[in-house]
């Protein structure tokens, strides 16, 4: 079997398989993908993929952030390299509690401002690290292609909750 060759993204200079028709990184199309037409206007080209759910979208249909292209439903979506932000609160255990569900489903996770709030929640006193740290929410961050069946599990997990007196979380 040959090994995959890789070569460098044009627009966004991260390393893609050479024979890809798109840039699972930024979204752009490349060139020797040929002409591709939007998902919701086959009368249209497209001029990128969302990187969240890879929809072929036309300018009308996607949105340029950050130098990646996403659909309307998915412009919101804090990216950071290539993880996507699933989760976010203030609330340290509820972060705690998501990221728990999420790795014992098998996700891979990176935390952002855990250390720091949970040194404030813990009693930590009042230096000027500790304030600044409690206006930042606590992130939970997963791979752009794990993103779509990581909400699921984590909608599937709260819808739970709901259902049980203990009450669900508030989005
Ligand atoms: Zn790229
Ligand atoms: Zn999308
Ligand atoms: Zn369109």
């Amino acid at each position: 079997m040959a090994e995959p060759q890789y070569d460098r993204c044009g627009s966004c200079g991260e390393e893609v398989t050479s024979d890809s028709d798109f840039c699972p990184h930024c979204g752009v199309i490349f060139e020797a993908a040929g002409s591709v037409r939007c998902d919701a206007h086959p009368g249209r080209a497209a001029g990128g993929i969302c990187i969240i759910c890879r929809k072929l979208v036309c300018d009308e249909c996607g949105v340029r952030g950050h130098g990646r292209t996403f659909c309307r439903e998915h412009k919101g979506i804090e990216v950071q390299q290539d993880w996507a932000r699933i989760f976010q609160s203030t609330d340290i255990n509820d972060a705690e509690l998501v990221r728990s569900v999420l790795q014992s489903a098998g996700y891979t996770v990176q935390v952002q401002n855990f250390d720091s709030i949970g040194f404030v929640w813990g009693g930590g006193g009042d230096s000027s690290l500790s304030r600044s740290a409690l206006g930042k929410p606590a992130k939970i961050f997963v791979p752009i292609p794990e993103y779509l069946r990581a909400v699921k599990t984590v909608q599937e997990w709260n819808s739970g909750r709901e259902n049980s007196d203990e009450g669900g979380l508030r989005k």
